[in-house]
């Protein structure tokens, strides 16, 4: 008989319940050490969802705080009305330094520009040919589809509708589509970056092999809604902090017992 095709959710299921049976508590252990080390980071909203997607994409392949300096740059550019945003401090687990407060940007104007103009002023973010027209086509799928530029309804749809319907806009992927909806609604979901990979590959949470989009699907399934964002900032303070790419700082980590990469047996 022809066995069936799991799906990637059913594949999730599986490997997470591989874990809890060979390694029982690992979930709960890792959360309990990082929240001894990182504390308990509670969400609350600082962009709206608009200024969080461009902020996102800008982001991408680069440091947060050259984000930021192109956000900024925005901002100055094609400034919009004041008081009509919220956009104004730094949000757990963003590696820059903050955005001051002051308007989002025009995005009307942001999305007519002529697309040179847009590379210029966004070039302190680096890769600004790639992602100026990244940011004007997600400007024109959200006007198209709603008739103006905001996401606020996204908040309204169930997490995974709404993580569909961001996916559906060229250049925006799993990651940045579930940054957007975590940090701007709370939305149970995890953005795995290159921080959250490496930490929990290390730790044995997610198989070495196993892809980010498979890893987003496998933390789904290993983590209660409600643990999301905690799991999320405390994954990447602990990669930036102590579980760094090179040399991590093992014998400072409470996670050490039961990391395989401290031990490959560990259980
Ligand atoms: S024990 Fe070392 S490798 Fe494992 S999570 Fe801690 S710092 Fe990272």
């Amino acid at each position: 008989m022809k066995r069936r095709r799991l799906t990637p959710e059913g594949k999730a299921k599986v490997r997470a319940a591989r874990l809890r049976r060979l390694r029982p508590g690992l979930v709960e252990d890792t959360m309990a050490g990082l929240a001894a080390m990182y504390g308990h980071p509670t969400w609350q909203r600082v962009h709206d969802p608009m200024s969080e997607l461009v902020l996102t994409i800008l982001s991408q392949n680069t440091a947060d705080v050259n984000a930021e300096k192109a956000f900024d740059a925005l901002r100055r550019r094609w400034p919009s009305a004041p008081g009509s945003s919220t956009a104004r401090i730094n949000r757990p687990g963003w590696g820059g330094a903050g955005i001051g407060g002051g308007p989002a940007p025009d995005w009307a104007a942001v999305e007519s520009v002529p697309v040179a103009e847009l590379v210029d002023v966004i070039r302190p973010g680096g890769l600004a040919p790639q992602k100026a027209p990244r940011i004007q086509a997600a400007l024109r799928t959200v006007r198209e589809s709603r008739g103006d530029y905001s996401l606020e309804f996204l908040g309204d749809l169930p997490a995974l509708e709404a993580l569909g319907w961001l996916t559906a806009i060229d250049g925006v992927g799993r990651k940045t589509a579930s940054v957007v909806l975590l940090f701007a609604f709370g939305a149970p979901l995890m953005p795995v970056d290159r921080h959250v990979e490496r930490v929990s590959k290390r730790i044995g949470l997610v198989p070495e092999a196993v892809d980010v989009d498979a890893a987003h699907e496998l933390f789904l399934a290993l983590l209660e809604p409600d643990q999301m964002h905690e799991a999320h900032v405390n994954l990447i303070t602990h990669g930036r902090q102590t579980c760094h790419a090179q040399r991590p700082a093992c014998g400072s980590c409470l996670l050490a017992p039961r990391c395989r990469y401290v031990d490959s047996r560990a259980p």
